[in-house]
């Protein structure tokens, strides 16, 4: 008898199927080749050898749940925080029996979505406790697992990675930002009560002294007041800035278009003034923000586009916006004096000004404004330009909400 198999074949993958006598002394055996099933047993024992390996040493914090949220499966990492050797003896277990009550809710309740609605908790920040008790935060993920209908969901799966030290990182910087507002925000309101005194008292001796002051006197006293005057411009600037998400006023969803609309109606006069063309196209989101601070920000970038123009010239303002990369752009374009690019740089600066207040006024702190609103709605800001006399644009992104709050706001 003769065999022959194909070129695949696992060694020895046969299985005997019958064994038949001939007369002539020999016999004749059929066999099946189960080549198939070894090599797809293989496949499984690596495939379980390899997800044993995964769940042995990961460092994130991974499991599979059943529909009542018990652990179906999770790694020994998961295991060690919560007072297990193996992670086998967690099987069956439930949040409630292994994490303590505090932080067993958050994760319970951040679950009932899932099951609900399908819908996956993504990079959440969630308390958590290790093996010694030590308080840290993980970021958590978990997806539905669905059943075979592809509709119900039968189970979880999760992974929380820690994230102690970048989260302490982050407090510790929001506290040091919180107490530079706070100083930047005392410093401009206190201080300028005693300078109105300055200005004040100046001024009184100026006028008191009359003719007894010396000419050049008196001019030295002017510079004094000039001087006041302008501190105080630079002292209520910065108060406008350290303002900047102090107002209380909450996020909401709102219309971006409407926003730009807003800031035009109270420019209209300037606009007026400056028989300026406004054009104002593309597609206009409703993004995640506070609605004072998007007409403020409008405000400010349509404000220098009529402002840096040269005398003659008549604006051409274009406001434009269209999804780019996962991300809304907004751009504020100006047929303006344009801008050198080496003083890119400074531009988002407070008090940075390319341009001495006899030419053009301002204080220097609008587009630092600009730039605090943006990064606090999760976007960035920047300019782009050919050069002098050759019109800037301003962009700035936002980040693409499909109706709800982006995560981290
Ligand atoms: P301010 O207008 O009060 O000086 P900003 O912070 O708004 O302060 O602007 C900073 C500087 O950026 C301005 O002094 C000006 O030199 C430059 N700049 C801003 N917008 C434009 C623009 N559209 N075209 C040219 N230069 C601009």
């Amino acid at each position: 008898t003769t065999s022959s198999w194909h070129k695949d074949a696992v060694a020895g993958a046969v299985h005997p199927i019958t064994h038949t006598p001939l007369a002539n002394g020999g016999y004749v055996r059929t066999c099946i080749d189960v080549s198939r099933v070894k090599r797809a047993e293989l496949d499984m024992k690596r495939l379980n050898t390899n997800f044993i390996a995964m769940l042995d040493n990961a460092t994130d914090f991974i499991y599979f749940k059943d529909a009542d949220s018990r652990i179906l499966f999770c790694n020994q990492a998961m295991a060690r925080i919560t007072g297990h050797s193996d992670w086998r003896q967690m099987i069956g277990k439930h949040d409630f029996e292994i994490f303590p009550p505090e932080t067993a809710r958050i994760y319970n309740e951040e679950e009932k979505p899932v099951f609900e609605k399908g819908c996956p908790v993504a990079g959440k920040i969630n308390p958590y406790y290790d093996e010694s008790g030590a308080k840290g935060w993980v970021e958590t993920y978990k997806w539905p697992v669905f059943a075979d209908d592809g509709t119900t969901v039968n189970g979880i799966f999760g992974i929380s990675r820690d994230v102690t030290e970048r989260v302490l990182l982050e407090k510790a910087l929001a506290r040091s930002n919180a107490e530079l507002e706070q100083f930047a925000y005392v410093v401009s309101h206190d201080l300028r009560q005693p300078l109105r005194m300055v200005s004040s008292y100046c001024t009184l001796l100026k006028r008191d002294m009359g003719e007894q002051m010396s000419e050049q006197a008196g001019e030295f006293m002017d510079f004094i007041v000039d001087g006041a005057r302008r501190m105080n411009e630079m002292m209520v600037s910065l108060l406008e800035y350290s303002r900047v998400g102090r107002g209380g006023e909450p996020m909401t969803l709102i219309d971006s278009r409407a926003m730009a609309e807003e800031a035009l109606r109270f420019l209209a006069p300037l606009i007026q003034d400056h028989k300026a063309h406004i054009g104002l196209d593309g597609d206009w989101p409703m993004v995640w923000a506070s609605a004072n601070e998007m007409t403020r920000l409008f405000q400010n970038l349509i404000g220098n586009a009529l402002k840096y123009q040269e005398p003659e010239t008549v604006p051409e303002i274009a406001l434009h916006c269209r999804r780019h990369s996962g991300e809304w752009l907004f751009d504020v374009s100006d047929n303006g004096i344009g801008i050198e690019q080496s003083q890119i740089g400074r531009l988002f600066k407070v008090f940075q000004r390319l341009h001495p207040a006899d030419c053009y006024e301002g204080s220097g702190i609008g587009l630092a404004v600009c730039r605090k609103i943006v990064e606090r709605h999760g976007g960035h800001i920047w300019v782009t330009s050919a050069g002098l006399g050759q019109g800037s644009s301003f962009s700035f992104t936002l980040p693409f909400t499909d109706g709800q709050a982006p995560p981290g706001l």
